[in-house]
């Protein structure tokens, strides 16, 4: 797309000396395409447990609340949707909130990052029967913003518990070159195929969209993974095979963080 300006120089009598300036701005238009569709999905996502937790709760006013079970059984069906909503209106303000790097960076212990996310996913991994295997030096440490560190490390877990099969596992390791830690989080589940493979960062994009609703996901995990990584100067990249797993493998400078963290 191309936007221009015209500025007229100078008029002769036989002549007009025209300035005309074009603008490449197809980056810009594709930006405020992306945030349009933004605020379109936030809107639609928003709405969906609104609307199921006033039109259960108006029933149940109607009179269902007279049977004990529909009252329970709605009851924790608007319990379910208000948690699910908190934790959209969560991401979507982590999601938006800009980076100004004004973080404090410190020294965390990624097996400890990565104990407390498990000990937080205890239930649904005993539900699921899975086994989990961490392989990570005790005294490997990482110069990092813990928060947004914690939050990718939670991210990848809560899929590689969520979309895995029962009995299966979830194996977590941490190695480093010279430069960075390679935390890999993969499982057994799934897996992604092939073509989904390339959009599982965008925000709202899911493979399944009821699957994923069903376990309380907003669809915005991985695009908060992916923001959080780039910030922190890292990469995050993805194998998956479908019916077999899925592995994510994100890289982090070990100490040379992004500049404006480093004071
Ligand atoms: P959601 O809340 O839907 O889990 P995410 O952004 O975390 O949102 O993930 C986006 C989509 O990527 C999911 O809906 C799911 O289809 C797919 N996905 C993410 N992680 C995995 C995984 N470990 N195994 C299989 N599919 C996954």
């Amino acid at each position: 797309a191309v936007d221009a300006s015209v500025i007229a120089l100078n008029r002769g009598t036989d002549h007009l000396e025209v300035l005309v300036m074009l603008y490449d701005v197809t980056y810009l238009r594709q930006v405020e395409q992306m945030q349009l569709d933004f605020v379109g999905n936030v809107s639609h996502e928003l709405k969906t447990p609104v609307t199921a937790i006033s039109g259960f709760a108006e029933t149940l006013l109607n009179g269902a609340k007279d049977d004990p079970a529909t009252l329970n059984q709605f009851l924790q069906i608007i319990f379910d949707e208000s948690t699910r909503l908190t934790q959209l209106i969560t991401d979507i303000l982590t999601l938006s909130r800009p980076d100004t790097g004004q973080a404090q960076a410190t020294a965390v212990k990624v097996a400890e990052v990565v104990q407390t996310a498990l000990v937080n996913l205890r239930k649904p991994i005993e539900e699921k029967n899975l086994t989990l295997e961490t392989i990570i030096p005790d005294d490997l440490t990482l110069t990092t913003v813990p928060v947004k560190f914690s939050q990718v490390v939670r991210n990848l877990l809560n899929n590689a518990v969520f979309y895995n099969r029962n009995g299966g596992k979830v194996t977590v390791t941490a190695t480093t070159d010279d430069k960075s830690l390679l935390l890999s989080v993969a499982d057994t589940g799934i897996g992604i195929a092939e073509n989904d493979q390339a959009r599982i960062f965008e925000r709202f994009y899911r493979v399944d969209k009821a699957r994923s609703r069903h376990n309380g996901g907003t669809g915005l995990g991985l695009a908060i993974v992916h923001d959080m990584v780039l910030q922190l100067g890292g990469e995050v990249s993805l194998s998956s095979q479908l019916g077999v797993g899925t592995t994510f493998v994100v890289s982090l400078p070990l100490a040379d963080l992004p500049t404006f963290y480093k004071d």
